[in-house]
C-alpha cells in the first residue's frame, strides 16, 4: 500500500496545508489540499481518484473536493465516475459546498458527468471502496457534526484513520483493528478540546504498542518517539519496516 500525504497540517497550520491523504493513487482520505495542484505535484492526473472518503464536513478536509470535482470534468472531455463516503449529510453538503463554489448549474454538470455517487455511513458500518473493504467508526470531534474516522483493508494491511479526534472508545476501536494508523495530532503540548494531542498519542502508543503510528494533521512541528511524523508530499509504503 503506498500513502502519499498531501496535506498535513491543522486547519490554521502556518508550516503545512490542510488534510489530504492518496492511498494508491485511487482513494483519497479528506480533501483539505489544493488538489488541483498538489495531485499533479504528486504525480497522479486529476482523474486517477476513483472514492473521496470524507471524515467530517470542516473546511480545512473537504473544500478542496470542489476544485477536484470541477477541476476534473473540465480539464478532461471523458472522466472516470467518483464515489464519496461519509457521515450522514454528505450528499446535501456536497450539493452545497458546489453550489456555493461555482453554482447550481456547474454543480448539476459535474455531479452528472462524474456520475458521483455518495455513500452516507454509520458507525460500525462496513462499504466497499475502490476494491477494499471499509468501515467506519463514529469519532468524538465537534458536537454538532457527525465525524467518522476509517480503516480500509489493502494489501494485507490494515490502515486505519482517525479524522479528527479526542480520546473516546471508538477511538480505541479504530485503532484496535488497525496495523497502521494516520492520527491527528492537532496539539504539541498540553492539548485543548475536539482534537488529540502529544500525552494523547502516547497514551495509544502505550495501549497498542503492536500498532504503527503515523501522525498527521499537526498543529506544531515536534515529533513524537515511534512514530512517524508526515509532512507535506511524504509518501510511505505500508507495512512500515
Ligand atoms: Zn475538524
Amino acid at each position: 500500500m503506498e500513502v502519499t500525504f498531501l496535506g498535513t497540517g491543522a486547519a490554521f497550520s502556518p508550516h503545512a496545508y490542510n488534510s489530504s491523504i492518496l492511498v494508491d493513487r485511487t482513494i483519497l482520505m479528506d480533501a483539505g489540499a489544493p488538489l488541483t495542484v498538489h495531485l499533479p505535484r504528486a504525480g497522479v492526473s486529476l482523474d486517477e481518484p476513483r472514492a473521496v472518503m470524507l471524515s467530517h464536513f470542516h473546511a480545512d478536509h473537504t473544500f478542496g473536493l470542489a476544485w477536484l470535482i470541477l477541476g476534473r470534468v473540465l480539464l478532461n472531455d471523458r472522466t472516470p465516475s467518483l464515489s464519496v463516503y461519509g457521515p450522514q449529510g454528505t450528499a446535501s453538503y456536497l450539493e452545497r459546498l458546489l453550489d456555493l463554489a461555482w453554482g447550481e448549474e456547474m454543480r448539476r454538470m459535474s455531479w452528472a458527468r462524474l456520475q458521483l455517487r455518495v455513500q452516507e455511513l454509520a458507525d460500525g458500518e462496513t462499504f466497499q471502496v475502490d476494491g477494499s473493504r471499509g468501515q467506519a467508526f463514529t469519532m468524538q470531534h465537534a458536537s454538532r457534526l457527525a465525524c467518522l474516522g476509517f480503516t480500509i483493508e489493502r494489501d494485507g494491511v490494515k490502515l486505519g484513520y482517525t479524522g479528527d479526534a479526542e480520546m473516546s472508545p471508538q477511538l480505541n476501536a479504530l485503532v484496535s483493528a488497525s496495523d497502521h494508523v494516520i492520527s491527528e495530532m492537532t496539539y504539541d503540548d498540553a492539548g485543548g478540546e475536539l482534537h488529540l494531542a502529544r500525552k494523547d498519542i502516547e497514551e495509544l502508543m502505550a495501549r497498542h504498542p503492536s500498532v504503527r503510528f503515523i501522525l498527521t494533521h499537526r498543529g506544531g512541528e515536534s515529533s513524537v518517539n515511534g512514530a512517524v511524523m508526515a509532512r507535506d508530499f511524504l509518501t510511505l509504503q505500508l507495512p512500515l519496516r
